[in-house]
């Protein structure tokens, strides 16, 4: 059975009635693209950009990000979805290069997209950077830690206007969903973007109030606490009734008892480590579509995380 896994890993991953979930990869690099290409991966659901921005004394320009860009495009196919994450960083992984003075509550802070509306020239750098690999894949653009419209917006006239003064055509703009916020509302959101990608660490973390790195609240903190699936179900119900997709990159996407929920609830695309991609792409064959509907529907009337957990343990059982 592995091995008819791995030599089916190339292929689409279908549920056993045809549905189609695209299964992709999240890389933080070059040499994770490659790797995803080769297990299997049908595009890139996540790549975190901060690859290029830690570790250094300066920040990288607008030649080197580009470089980089197209040689994850080129290694990923202009065929297949290439979908970068701007700068993801702040209070809790800060750039020495970016003094930032020092906050209680850096989960909290100027993180994120935050931290890129309040210094927009590197934002402005990597999104010329971004616009110049467009034409070497199927490139999204995708903002994290959105909270609000406002940001949304801002972000949204910022991509325009680099887009025209590089008179490239438009490409697809989407949000991490890993605010509360953002979640509950979704339908908002979802008509001024192209797709949401689920970001189930940060989301759980604020969901729950439960810091994701802590040593002893952090293990509390499971993506598969009925408030957080509820929060996941209505946000694809939302993107879907405005015609948009919907896909999961958090850590939740990669944990093979999700697969059937996320599937159920009608996540479109999972986005996951490069090692999972055999797994996640068998797992999807071993289901219905109908099968992954009830199963959701059930799991989302359950109250704790580890009654979810039992009742999906026995579901991939069976
Ligand atoms: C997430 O929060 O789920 C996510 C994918 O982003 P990161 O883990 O990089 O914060
Ligand atoms: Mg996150």
């Amino acid at each position: 059975q592995r091995e008819a896994d791995l030599e089916n890993a190339a292929q689409p991953a279908c549920t056993s009635d045809g549905h189609r979930v695209e299964v992709v990869a999240n890389i933080g690099g070059l040499s994770d693209a490659e790797k995803g290409m080769d297990k299997g991966a049908e595009g890139v659901g996540l790549l975190r950009s901060e690859f290029l921005f830690l570790q250094r004394e300066d920040a990288p320009g607008e030649a080197e990000q580009a470089d980089a860009y197209m040689s994850i495009a080129r290694a990923v196919g202009h065929s297949r979805p290439l979908v970068i994450r701007t700068l993801d960083v702040g209070g809790d992984k800060p750039l020495a290069y970016l003094p930032m003075p020092a906050e209680e509550n850096p989960f909290l802070g100027v993180r994120g997209v935050r931290l890129s509306l309040a210094q927009p020239d590197i934002m402005k750098s990597q999104l010329r950077a971004i616009l110049r690999a467009a034409p070497y894949a199927k490139l999204c653009i995708m903002f994290p830690m959105i909270a609000t419209l406002d940001e949304l917006r801002e972000c949204k006239a910022m991509v325009e206007e680099e887009r025209k003064a590089l008179n490239v055509p438009p490409v697809q703009v989407g949000i991490m969903i890993e605010v509360p916020s953002a979640a509950i509302m979704a339908e908002q959101f979802a008509r001024e973007v192209d797709f949401f990608s689920i970001g189930t660490n940060d989301l759980t973390q604020y969901v729950l109030a439960m810091d994701r790195n802590h040593p002893g609240v952090g293990r509390q903190a499971d993506a598969l606490n009925p408030a957080v699936l509820q929060l996941m179900a209505s946000t694809v119900q939302a993107a879907h009734r405005h015609g948009k997709w919907v896909g999961v990159c958090g850590g939740l996407a990669s944990d093979p008892l999700a697969v059937p929920v996320l599937v159920g609830m009608g996540v479109d695309e999972l986005s996951v480590s490069v090692p999972s991609i055999p797994e996640i792409k068998a797992l999807v064959r071993k289901f219905s579509k109908t099968e992954c509907e009830a199963l959701a529907a059930e799991v989302l009337t359950l109250s704790t995380a580890s009654e979810v957990r039992a009742r999906l343990t026995q579901a991939i059982k069976e």
